[in-house]
């Protein structure tokens, strides 16, 4: 059964006044000075008791949100046989991350990073019938995932709690359906811990799908670069989000003609900036690539791209563009001597025998300034169409601030995020690799369609923190809150006063309102540092002077207003303050 009072006494907690050194970011150091959890080893940690009353509070609501989305919940292993995850080559191809090891019986093993392969295998021998559809399949669990650099606390540990789900449906309309209500359900999730996230578009990556959405908790801590509007709710990864211009670019000139011209050592985009006087703008730069993804095949495949100079690539878009699986490798120098005939900083895409991609942003410049795939020589005058042919035109750039919100009039701001969801629609890629096949209407044989999505449970009630706190401590909402209600008992040995503090928590409990009580024999002062510093939404303040005088201090964490009043007041006060948080 829930415990809704429990007496600092009762507990084994020790708050910290100095976070230990390898705490950078606020949250990381208030968890590690709250008690919240401590160190076993990198990227390990132990909750203690108030810190895991936050996490399995924040749990029960990804559960309510999840069951309605028809969510069921199961538990799988953490260990799990090498012959599951040798079905889907991901046991060499998850590489280090994915912990391995042995039994006594020479039998391999490893730790669940995911649970795909898992998922699959618990329903195959029973979904068979289009009957059997829609399934959504969840659980809350331990994951292990050997991270080489584990840092910032529980935002990248190496043992971690995910609630991981899993849904199966028979065709592609209905697991599209079931992706928009995880949607939902995630964004009701994020909305009740009252933080400030977006849904952003992200690369699908190797997974295979092609619908994907990470949420994020908008952070200075975040180790993702977004970019959301400041007009709608538009948010996307700068990996992946459309790049437009505020304001085009687009010149009028009559083509000049084309003339090369002697650049002695002018090698950057700046060097020609300064040696031209011509802004990076309105300079073209050329990078060049291989598109050979073939280990076994030596011969290069190299193609160009083109974009302005104050323009910066991005490789994820050059990959979608391609249909390659990984980002493009940049050709060393020598190789593109080789398909140029000059160093880098002196080649264009003038006379080039291989596949040219323009980035958007060069269409309506004229009469530019591009390398002459001569050392030290330029031309000038240069224009596409005329004088070299683009084979393909696209958005080839990355975003950035400033650039126009792809759906509407306004502009892009650049924001840090944390990760703390993913929502995939994965398609058939584990169903044909793992034999995962039903019988249609029809009576023919074919593979589910299937979805997988993500929360990491520590990494949010941590980014929590950090997107709540001030200088004294974190600031719980009353969602994930360990306790609502934080009595700082000054005089514990007075009988009148721990009489009126258990009966005020036994009616607050009454009333749902849970209540931790320091019964420390402890000063005021310090008293009043650890209640800040552990965050509960509501402080009371309960000494024998204030008792006598009518005068029980009522503090809002949040705010730190500050109300004194009778004894018979303060459950009013408290609900008052409750209601806001
Ligand atoms: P990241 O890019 O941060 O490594 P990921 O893409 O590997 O994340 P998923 O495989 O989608 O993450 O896992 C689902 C969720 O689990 C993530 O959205 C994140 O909240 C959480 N998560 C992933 N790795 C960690 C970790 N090392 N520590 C804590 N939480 C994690
Ligand atoms: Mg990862």
């Amino acid at each position: 059964m829930k415990q809704s009072i429990l007496r600092w006494s009762q507990t084994h907690l020790f708050t910290l006044k100095e976070a230990p050194s390898d705490a950078e970011i606020p949250s990381h150091k208030l968890m590690m000075r709250s008690g919240f959890m401590k160190k076993l080893g990198p990227g390990l940690y132990t909750y203690g008791a108030i810190g895991l009353r936050a996490i399995r509070k924040f749990e029960e609501i990804v559960r309510e949100e999840l069951h309605k989305a028809n969510g069921i919940e199961v538990l799988m292993p953490v260990v799990q046989p090498r012959e599951l995850w040798e079905e889907t080559d991901r046991w060499t191809q998850m590489g280090a991350g994915l912990l391995k090891f042995k039994n006594r019986n020479e039998q391999e093993f490893c730790l669940s990073a995911t649970a795909e392969e898992a998922v699959v295998d618990y329903v195959r021998h029973e979904l068979k019938s289009w009957r059997d559809f829609p399934k959504n399949i969840y659980q809350i669990q331990t994951k292990y995932r050997d991270e080489i650099r584990p840092r910032f606390g529980l935002m990248r540990g190496r043992e971690f709690v995910m609630k991981d789900a899993y849904s199966f449906d028979m065709d592609q309309a209905g697991a599209l359906k079931t992706y928009e209500d995880m949607y939902q359900a995630y964004d009701r999730i994020f909305s009740r811990l009252n933080l400030e996230f977006r849904a952003v578009q992200a690369d699908a990556g190797n997974i295979g799908g092609s619908q994907t959405h990470e949420f994020q908790l908008l952070a200075e801590a975040g180790e993702d670069a977004l970019l959301v509007s400041d007009k709608t709710r538009f948010a996307a990864n700068v990996e992946v989000c459309p790049a437009i211009d505020a304001v085009p670019q687009v010149s009028n000139d009559a083509e000049k003609a084309m003339e090369k011209f002697e650049t002695p050592n002018q090698k950057t985009i700046a060097d020609l900036e300064a040696f031209t006087k011509i802004p990076a703008r309105e300079l073209v730069k050329t990078l060049y690539f291989d598109s050979n993804e073939d280990a076994k095949v030596k011969t290069l495949k190299p193609f160009a791209v083109l974009l302005r100079g104050s323009d910066e690539v991005n490789p994820i878009k050059i990959k979608n563009l391609l249909g390659m699986n990984n980002e493009p490798v940049m050709l060393t120098d020598e190789q593109v001597r080789e398909v140029t005939g000059a160093n880098p900083g002196s080649c264009g895409p003038v006379g080039l025998k291989i596949p040219i991609y323009a980035d958007n942003g060069i269409m309506g410049l004229k009469n530019y300034i591009v390398g002459a795939n001569e050392d030290h020589f330029h031309l000038r005058n240069v224009n596409h169409g005329r004088d070299f042919q683009i084979t393909k035109t696209a958005d080839l750039r990355m975003a950035r601030a400033g650039d126009k919100c792809p759906e509407s009039d306004g502009r892009l701001k650049a924001y840090r995020g944390i990760e703390v969801g993913h929502v995939f629609y994965l398609g058939q890629k584990y169903s044909k690799k793992m034999n995962g096949t039903f019988l249609d209407k029809n009576g023919k044989s074919q593979h589910y369609e299937m979805g997988c999505y993500g929360i990491g449970i520590t990494r949010v009630v941590q980014a929590a923190i950090e997107q709540s706190h001030d200088a004294d401590g974190i600031i719980w909402s009353k969602a994930i809150a360990p306790f609502h209600v934080h009595i700082c008992l000054l005089d514990i040995k007075d009988e009148k006063l721990n009489g009126y503090v258990n009966e005020m928590a036994l009616r607050f409990a009454e009333k749902g309102i849970e209540t931790f009580i320091d019964d420390r024999d402890e000063r005021p002062g310090v008293k009043f540092k650890d209640a800040d510093l552990l965050g509960m939404p509501v402080r009371i303040v309960v000494g024998k002077k204030g008792f006598d005088a009518a005068q029980i201090e009522v503090v809002n964490r949040k705010t730190k207003e500050v109300e004194k009043m009778a004894p018979d007041q303060v459950m009013a006060q408290v609900e008052k303050v409750l209601a806001t948080r």
